[in-house]
């Protein structure tokens, strides 16, 4: 469904400009139980910030991470998880001109002000100008803008909180899209989808011929798939521990299958480097596992493999490498977003699917409405879906 009605119907949204909102969230109250409807306070936005009607969220395994985590800095309660989105701006605080009322735009996790070294350097995407240092506020001042009906302070994730009706959202994490884009094709491009094609794309420079060896067939590693299928790879590995993601592999690239489960005496790695001649060309971690990372690095080969590591660790464990082993010239390094810059790139991975060059609408599976969203939580850690779609909107 193109999304150009659904902002016309939001441009008489205006009413609400300069007030509070309530409106329903979903909270995560407890580590690992189910998300809570309730009724909620959203303050108006500050200066700098933009107030978002979300569309459509869906859930990334990173909200699982600090849905489940039980110890600081991770484990904040009580939450707005959610930071794959789509919506439409309500009204924008002082001093913001980027965006206006009834712009269909993404709420970002990764910040982009176009202003400071890094955004200015194409060798990064990591904005440092408003360092989010608690990762459970508004990044320029540290403050919060949900708050319950007893006026108790509900924490922020990831710069966005979508498993609301009404977020508040820095100008620097809001990404303006094209209203021609499905509002949930727009959703996957806010974060897990984004993430896997930049880090085949930017990060590793997938070349064509090359073997690649990802681990983990979410959302995430499946996209890493389709950037490195669409850039010609000839091997692309897929490594998971549930079988059914080889079938669902297929259709994003994955020419082979390993399960670890049934590689008997022989490790991954070992498996790995016999099918490709001594290691893949590019690893990629998409699970968040210290010891799967290790593994990743051990598939590479030597003298020019390159490990990426997408996974969020899972318990905050280290990893720890064999520096011999990297002395060999395999390199590693870690990305978030893919390394993309959010204002620049979204818009061009947003056209290359319009121009239908991008496998995306596979990576939907299911579609929840908003007070089903604790089923969307089931279905990921089932392994049942790639990325299930809330429809905030469909709630009543
Ligand atoms: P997902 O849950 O959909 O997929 C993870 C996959 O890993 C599943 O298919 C699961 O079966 C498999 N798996 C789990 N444990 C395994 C093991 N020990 N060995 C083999 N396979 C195993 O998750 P997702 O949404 O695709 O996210 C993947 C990772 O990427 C998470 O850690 C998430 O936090 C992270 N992430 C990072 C960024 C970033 O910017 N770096 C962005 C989005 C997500
Ligand atoms: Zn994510």
């Amino acid at each position: 469904m193109p999304s150009s009605e659904l902002v016309m119907d939001n441009k008489n949204a205006s009413s609400t400009a300069g007030k509070i909102i309530r409106c329903r969230a979903a909270i995560s109250r407890i580590p690992g139980k189910p998300l809570v409807m309730e009724e909620i306070e959203v303050d108006p936005p500050k200066a700098g910030e933009v107030r978002i009607k979300i569309l459509c969220t869906s859930l990334c395994h990173s909200d699982v991470t600090f849905w489940r985590s039980t110890q600081p800095p991770m484990a904040v309660f009580p939450r707005i998880l959610g930071h794959e989105a789509v919506g439409v701006v309500e009204s924008v605080g002082g001093g913001v001109e980027e965006v206006r009322e009834g712009d269909l735009v993404l709420p970002v996790f990764q910040g982009d002000c176009g202003e400071c070294r890094d955004c200015k350097s194409p060798k990064s995407n990591i904005c440092s100008k408003f360092v989010n240092k608690d990762n459970q506020s508004m990044p320029r001042d540290g403050t919060n803008r949900f708050r319950d009906l007893k006026g108790e302070v509900i924490h922020n994730v990831l710069n966005v909180s979508s498993f609301t009706q009404y977020t508040v959202v820095d100008v620097t994490h809001v990404v303006k899209i094209t209203p021609d884009i499905p509002l949930d094709i727009a959703c996957l491009l806010s974060c897990g989808v984004s993430t896997g094609l930049g880090a085949a794309w930017k990060v590793a420079e997938v070349e064509e011929g090359s073997t690649v060896a990802i681990f983990g067939l979410g959302a995430v590693g499946l996209s890493v798939a389709e950037g490195a299928r669409i850039r010609g790879a000839t091997r692309i590995i897929g490594v998971d521990l549930n079988p059914e993601k080889f079938e669902t592999g297929k259709k994003f690239g994955i020419t082979d299958f390993i399960n670890p489960a049934t590689c008997g005496d022989k490790t991954v790695s070992q498996v790995i480097k016999e099918m490709t001649d001594g290691g893949a060309d590019y690893c990629f971690e998409c699970i968040g596992l210290a010891s799967v990372m290790n593994d990743a690095f051990n598939s590479s080969r030597e003298g020019w493999g390159k490990t990426v590591i997408l996974g969020v660790e899972m318990h905050g464990s280290p990893i720890s490498l064999n520096s011999i082993e990297i002395l060999k010239g395999r390199s590693v390094c870690g990305t978030f977003f893919g390394g993309l810059k959010p204002k620049s790139d979204i818009a061009t991975l947003a056209q290359k699917y319009l121009d239908k060059e991008l496998n995306l609408d596979e990576f939907i599976t299911h579609e929840v409405s908003f007070h089903d969203i604790n089923k969307a939580f089931d279905l990921l850690l089932e392994g049942k879906s790639l990325r299930c779609v809330i429809w905030i909107d469909k709630q009543n």
